[in-house]
């Protein structure tokens, strides 16, 4: 499944392709993802310049040249590729952008969870970005900030960073991996952890988030013409999917606990 750093893997790879051209035609093969393909979408699309790119959470957006935003995500399966058009159709190709200068952007997803909508320039927000927390990357994104909302707060410390209102993009990998570069357990009360662990984990989350973009930036050479094949998270793991294995820092076996359905795993000797 797609995360922040893969999605922003792939933002870095479609835009040098799409910056500044013109949208042609617009074909829609299957509507139904997560969310209906808007009927009058190709007709939205068609004569507008992209004029950037932008992503929000696991969101990508096009920005065109009439202030609206095309939104694509991934859902759990899909795939944006830059193709040229007339390239041979497989199954689950269902939207295709074709672009001035002979590029096709094709949205390809066999589960359909992901989603191709679009952010009218006359709405201040869309539905689907409304409430999230801030980028990691973002000065918002901090220790203090973390401190601050975490006061009071019962839930497990893996959930709180988890929640998609407190940040965007720690997702299960990313959050066991920066719990334990920070040395905190997942379970403990996100409000018994202090303003420097949270400094602490505020920076091991943007570590190991730049970690997987940049590692998924190299894979990202052929990407043009290619069939998106990607690998985006290949940094070294200490504790996600390890249980029972020594851990690679003090030689302790990696626990597993299970948290709000999730499985977490962490070493005993390392985190606190
Ligand atoms: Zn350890």
């Amino acid at each position: 499944m797609p995360e922040l750093p893969e999605v922003e893997t792939v933002r870095r790879g479609v835009e040098p392709h799409v910056l500044g051209r013109r949208i042609g035609q617009v074909t829609v093969r299957d509507a139904r993802l997560r969310w209906p393909v808007p009927k009058n979408l190709p007709a939205l699309l068609r004569g507008r310049r992209i004029e950037s790119t932008s992503r929000r959470g696991k969101y990508l957006l096009l920005h065109l040249d009439n202030g609206d935003r095309l939104i694509v995500h991934l859902g759990m399966t899909g795939r944006l590729l830059v193709l040229q058009p007339g390239h041979p159709l497989r199954k689950h190709d269902h939207v295709d952008i074709e672009l001035e200068g002979g590029v096709l952007l094709r949205y390809h997803d066999p589960r359909r969870f992901g989603a191709v909508l679009l952010w009218v320039a006359a709405e201040a927000t869309h539905e689907l970005l409304a409430g999230m927390g801030p980028e990691p990357f973002s000065e918002e994104f901090s220790g203090d900030y973390l401190f601050a909302l975490s006061r009071g707060r019962s839930a497990p410390l893996k959930n709180f960073v988890m929640d998609g209102r407190v940040v965007v993009g720690a997702g299960n990998i990313y959050a066991a991996e920066a719990l334990f570069r920070a040395g905190l357990r997942p379970g403990r009360a996100a409000g018994r952890v202090t303003r420097v662990q949270y400094q602490l984990l505020a920076e091991k989350i943007r570590e190991v988030l730049a970690a997987a973009i940049e590692q998924g930036g190299t894979t990202l050479r052929d990407f043009a013409g290619a069939d998106g094949a990607s690998g985006y998270f290949q940094q070294k793991l200490y504790v996600y999917g390890r249980e029972g294995e020594a851990c690679l820092v003090c030689g302790t076996a990696i626990k597993r606990l299970v948290i709000g359905q999730r499985s977490s795993c962490f070493c005993p000797g390392c985190q606190k």
